[in-house]
């Protein structure tokens, strides 16, 4: 597509990696599946990756708009270091246009304005709030991913993990850039993915590059976990959440965690109810038809629901209520106590557990 956004004064940036120069000094961002071609001066769709003489900058760097102290279940990853503490970084802009976003202050907002946050220093604030990991989330990370990556590398430089909450909408140069880099990632679809709803509530095509960009993470040896936003009467089509669950079944396999988040209404679109329970329980009972192993409702606090079962034998080897673990009845190698089927989790909740709550930082 041609991004045409003609910003009146860009702000100077920071040199980026993925991008093409063209002919007549127009750039090629190869960040995100836009693929925007930006003329000298402008922007792309996401507002933070401007061409400055025939060069693609980040405008972003360094910048961020939001930090706050996660759990890491919040993600949400309900199979990877269970019980840490994550340090969440958001940035402005976005390459999608949900009309329901919860950030939308943030991602939808042309602004740059933020907090100065160098790699270093976010990594020395994770470690003065005794975090294990950073996670990038609260807009597309994609979009920043240069900032990203540099942060990723401080981070693993003081044993921290990371991991990125996005929508996947990016390209096989953004997946090979992470390569080696990202530890976990929560992939987040919208209802299912279907094709109709992407393009009238997201301006997205379609679902074939978070598709791609799922099996290349997965190849790449990143932890993955799949998340789908149920939004009720528009986006929560059986038939679509059937495809998109056969799909994570046959190619990234059966242990993969599925979450089925329930909507609110938000931004743009504060017509609809939330979604209703009996229409997630029964999404969930299609996901599990599908032989998806472990399949979790969100944003349902205390529904029965949110636990890890195990498939053997059906017993709950993680209670968990929203965010947080109630009791973890998994033995030293992570097997199910009852009956000593191996559960795939990455890391074992702390012996010396202490629930995290949400602390926003500014
Ligand atoms: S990251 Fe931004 S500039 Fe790059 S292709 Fe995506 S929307 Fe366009």
């Amino acid at each position: 597509m041609v991004a045409a956004r003609t910003a009146p004064a860009l702000p100077p940036g920071h040199p980026t990696l993925l991008y093409e120069a063209l002919p007549q000094r127009k750039v090629r961002c190869t960040a995100c599946a836009r693929y925007c071609t930006i003329p000298e001066g402008s922007h792309g769709f996401c507002f933070v990756r401007a061409n400055h003489a025939g060069k693609l900058e980040l405008l972003t760097y360094g910048i961020v708009a939001a930090v706050q102290v996660d759990p890491v279940e919040k993600k949400p990853l309900s199979h990877y270091r269970p019980g840490t503490r994550v340090f969440g970084i958001g940035t402005h802009g976005c390459n999608w246009r949900c009309q329901y976003c919860q950030n939308f202050e943030i991602s939808q907002d042309h602004g740059i304005e933020g907090r100065k946050l160098s790699p270093q220093e976010a990594v020395e604030w994770a470690l003065r709030r005794e975090c294990q990991g950073i996670t990038f989330t609260y807009n597309e990370p994609t979009i920043f991913i240069e900032y990203a990556v540099d942060v990723i590398d401080e981070a693993h430089r003081h044993g921290l993990f990371a991991n990125f909450v996005t929508n996947g909408y990016m390209t096989p140069e953004a997946t090979d850039l992470l390569r080696g880099k990202l530890d976990a990632v929560s992939v987040d679809f919208k209802g299912s993915g279907e094709p109709g709803f992407m393009r009238k509530y997201i301006q997205a095509k379609g679902p074939e590059p978070i598709l791609s960009s799922l099996e290349a993470l997965a190849k790449n040896g990143t932890h993955v976990e799949v998340t789908n936003l149920i939004v009720p009467k528009v986006g929560d089509d059986p038939a679509a959440l059937r495809k998109l669950a056969a799909w994570v079944r046959d190619h990234l396999g059966r242990e993969v965690p599925f979450h089925l988040l329930r909507w609110h209404p938000d931004y743009k679109m504060m017509d609809l109810p939330e979604t209703p329970i009996p229409t997630l329980e029964k999404l969930h009972a299609i996901a599990k038809e599908e032989g998806l192993d472990y399949v979790y409702l969100g944003n349902v606090w205390g529904h029965p629901l949110e636990h890890t079962y195990c498939p053997k034998c059906g017993s709950i080897a993680v209670d968990r209520y929203g965010f947080y673990i109630r009791s973890w009845n998994l033995d030293e190698q992570n097997r199910c106590k009852e009956c000593l089927h191996p559960i795939p989790i990455v890391g074992h909740l702390p012996g010396e557990y202490e629930p995290t709550y949400v602390t926003p930082l500014m």
